[in-house]
């Protein structure tokens, strides 16, 4: 079981689900020259892949090629079925900065034989999480930098302006097809500057005002 607690509130949520939403970003889209899909991509991670501060990625043995995807993370608070894109905002409890890491070799196999990408996005320490701040915190989760270096040099530096599906119309549309519980996360894309993380690598991300994480390669 892992669990949230967000910061200066005493309330744990253990985390249920996690819906990542994939090509979200157009200028992300364009550098891995993916097509922009008509509907929202989703995949899910497992529990078993989260991670926190003091804890170290450790990239399995079958993929040379493990990339960084620094995202707004959203936690939810109150479940739901259906929920309409005007109301979603009230249905989260929290943010924080998360890294959707990818075996990207991997996930370029399964992608070529139309095959899901488990294996590439669900591996164990897939999914560190910063600490989460309320969601009364965020005035407004479209107005937010993300930042991500490696060894200390910046490879992303992104803005949720930029998000094709906003964080209320993925709510809305995820909501539609996996009904929604206390202590799910969503991952809302990357921006552009994805690239390979290696074996003694040091990774700094934050989204000021929401979460930092600073977290080293096994
Ligand atoms: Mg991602």
């Amino acid at each position: 079981m892992k669990t949230i607690t967000i910061n200066g509130t005493g309330k744990e949520y253990r985390i249920g689900k996690i819906l990542c939403i994939a090509r979200n970003y157009v200028d992300h889209i364009k550098e891995l020259s993916n097509e922009t899909p008509q509907a929202p991509v989703i995949f899910m991670k497992p529990v078993t892949s989260v991670i926190f501060q003091g804890e170290s990625i450790v990239i399995p043995p079958h993929s040379n090629d493990c990339h960084h995807e620094a995202e707004l993370a959203v936690l939810i608070g109150k479940g739901g079925k259906g929920i309409p894109a005007g109301n979603a905002l009230e249905h989260i409890a929290g943010y924080g900065l998360a890294i959707d890491l990818t075996l990207r070799d991997v996930q370029t196999e399964l992608k070529k034989k139309g095959l899901p990408w488990d294996i590439a996005k669900g591996f164990d320490t897939a999914c560190p999480l910063s600490g989460f701040v309320t969601a009364e915190a965020v005035v407004d989760p479209q107005d937010l930098q993300i930042r991500l270096a490696v060894n200390g040099e910046l490879r992303q530096d992104g803005h949720t302006s930029l998000m094709i599906h906003t964080v209320a119309a993925m709510i809305s549309y995820m909501s539609g097809i996996f009904t929604l519980e206390e202590g799910d996360i969503i991952l809302t894309g990357t921006p552009a500057g994805v690239g390979p993380v290696r074996s003694g690598d040091s990774i700094e991300a934050e989204i000021p005002g929401v979460g930092q994480l600073q977290i080293n390669v096994a």
